[in-house]
């Protein structure tokens, strides 16, 4: 088996973390910027975390085999400081052209506050003039369809950006049809406690086809587990899905979408 995981908050997870998932199969990471499970005090611990992202994550990662990109942003978490996310925004230009930079994420909203979406709305302007791919956070629970409407408002209202380079990431069986219809690509992600399950993964696909869908686990600092895509891997091959199409599933499509950044280079 090979694959990709292309959602993995690496900077959380340890180096067996690593041996596993190469193990496993994996061939490349990518890792979005995310909320660190605290806020940050200022713009600095941004500067240190883009430095940790694009540096010496990469470096770690490579000591197990395995290519590491990475994406970045202010997460929506901390978006609620307009005044704070600008001075973050206004330091990504130093980072974007980094050679594991892949794109501006996980962008998006979290309560689907006024502040988040004025944050939103500048990320989305940001990775415009930089012609960036976009990965997009959606809110869980109750908010995600509502945040989902939001978010995918503000990307069709920008005639700059282009869906197929936009992922919009946890879609569940209420979001993924609106995503798709629209153009976008969307990702479902596997989680132990919330988000989605490997069973209920399988099943969107099975209703939704596997043209512009991935599954990542978004494993982090929390209850989640980063060889989730595998044992789903496994899970479709019980209910009888082809070899083939499980490659698909979970190498081709995420290489497929990453590779519109000329910088990532699809694994042999
Ligand atoms: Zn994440």
């Amino acid at each position: 088996m090979r694959y990709i995981e292309p959602h993995g908050h690496m900077v959380s997870r340890t180096t067996d973390d690593y041996q596993d998932m190469v193990t496993a199969g994996c061939a490349a990471v990518c890792e979005p910027a995310f909320w660190a499970g605290y806020d940050r005090s200022g713009v600095q611990g941004f500067h240190d975390y883009f430095c940790q992202l694009t540096d010496y994550e990469p470096k770690r990662a490579a000591k197990f085999g395995l290519p590491h990109y990475t994406w970045l942003c202010i997460n929506p978490k901390e978006s609620e400081d307009v005044k704070l996310a600008e001075e973050v925004i206004g330091i990504i230009p130093e980072f974007i052209d980094k050679p594991n930079v892949l794109g501006i994420g996980e962008i998006g909203l979290n309560k689907n506050s006024r502040n988040e979406m004025k944050v939103l709305e500048m990320h989305v302007d940001l990775a415009a003039r930089t012609n960036s791919l976009i990965l997009v956070h959606t809110p869980h629970l109750e908010d995600k369809l509502k945040g989902t409407r939001l978010i995918l408002d503000v990307l069709k209202s920008d005639k700059r950006i282009r869906p197929e380079r936009c992922i919009i990431d946890h879609v569940e069986e209420h979001t993924v049809q609106r995503v798709l219809d629209a153009g976008f690509w969307a990702g479902m992600t596997l989680y132990p406690e919330s988000k989605c399950s490997p069973a209920r993964a399988i099943d969107i696909i099975e209703n939704y086809g596997a043209e512009r869908l991935w599954m990542n686990s978004a494993c982090d600092w929390g209850v989640s587990v980063p060889l989730a895509v595998p044992r789903t891997a496994l899970e479709m091959r019980r209910r009888g899905h082809s070899a083939e199409f499980i490659d698909q599933m979970i190498f081709q499509n995420p290489g497929r979408f990453m590779s519109q950044c000329p910088k990532f280079k699809l694994p042999a």
